[in-house]
């Protein structure tokens, strides 16, 4: 194992997965998770869980924990974690890389309209059909006013601030067909996203177009100033290099 200790901001699969192949390549890795799900999966990577306490404390952490790079891998909507490791790693003097999802781009057949915010979908909604199927719990305060049934999918157990909801539990991973399956079976007429991008999540968009449902996507944050990843390969390869003694 090489001196150097890097850490991963995680909550996704990509970001578990590079912890793992970091691990691996024999470099010392802390994976941080929000405490978000109950029962995450399992890493080999030495798991941390819980918010630093803003910038703050991040920088209190990374400077504790003598971390030699950081690497945000962090879900795209995650904006809040990636802007304070951005300004405590500026702060701290710790190089950091985003590793970043490969933005979806539509093809034949996929009927998307993008949306900057969930009440420009609220106004969009009503025209669009009866069954809305949501692929995400949080911030649906926004469609509370609107007279349509929903069905919302969350990762944990919890309640969503709508009425009219049927609430399925899954983490996936997610496939094609399943999901075009359950679409159908559920009369969805419509599928609420937002943008993440990535392969994880995309087989949603394919079942959909499958079924030629429209979808509204919730157009993602801007990921932060500085290097990116697109990859895992990529990713590796830079933690290789700050790691290297
Ligand atoms: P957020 O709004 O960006 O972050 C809220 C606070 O949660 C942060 O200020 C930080 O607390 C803590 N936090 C977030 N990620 C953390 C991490 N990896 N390690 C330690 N603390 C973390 O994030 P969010 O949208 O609530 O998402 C929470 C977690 O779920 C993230 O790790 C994200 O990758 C994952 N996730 C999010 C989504 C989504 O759609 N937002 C989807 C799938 C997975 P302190 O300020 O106290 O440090």
């Amino acid at each position: 194992m090489s001196g150097a200790r890097i850490l991963v901001l995680g909550g996704t699969g990509e970001a578990r997965s590079l912890a793992d192949s970091l691990v691996d390549a024999g470099i010392d890795t802390v994976l941080s998770l929000a405490g978000r799900t109950a029962m995450p999966a399992a890493s080999r990577a030495n798991v941390r869980t819980g918010g630093f306490g803003g910038i703050a404390g991040l920088s209190t952490y990374l400077r504790a924990e003598r971390i030699d790079a950081c690497i945000d891998a962090t879900h795209p909507f995650a904006a809040r974690i990636s802007a304070n490791a951005l300004a405590a790693c500026n702060a701290v003097g710790v190089p950091r890389l985003g590793l970043v999802r490969q933005e979806w781009v539509p093809v034949d057949g996929d009927r998307w309209i993008t949306v900057d915010d969930l009440g420009q979908a609220a106004r969009l909604l009503p025209a669009m059909g009866r069954r809305v199927f949501v692929a995400f719990a949080d911030g649906l305060e926004a469609l509370a006013g609107l007279d349509l049934d929903f069905v919302v999918r969350r990762a944990e157990p919890g309640g969503v601030a709508l009425a009219r909801a049927q609430v399925i539990v899954d983490r996936g991973p997610f496939v094609r067909d399943a999901e075009r399956d359950l679409f159908a079976s559920l009369h969805v007429d419509v599928v609420l996203a937002k943008a993440s991008g990535g392969t994880a999540a995309r087989a949603k968009l394919d079942a959909a177009r499958n079924l030629g449902l429209p979808i509204i996507l919730l157009r993602r944050p801007e990921p932060p100033p500085g290097p990116q990843a697109g990859s895992q390969a990529e990713a590796l390869a830079w933690a290789r290099m700050h790691a290297a003694p």
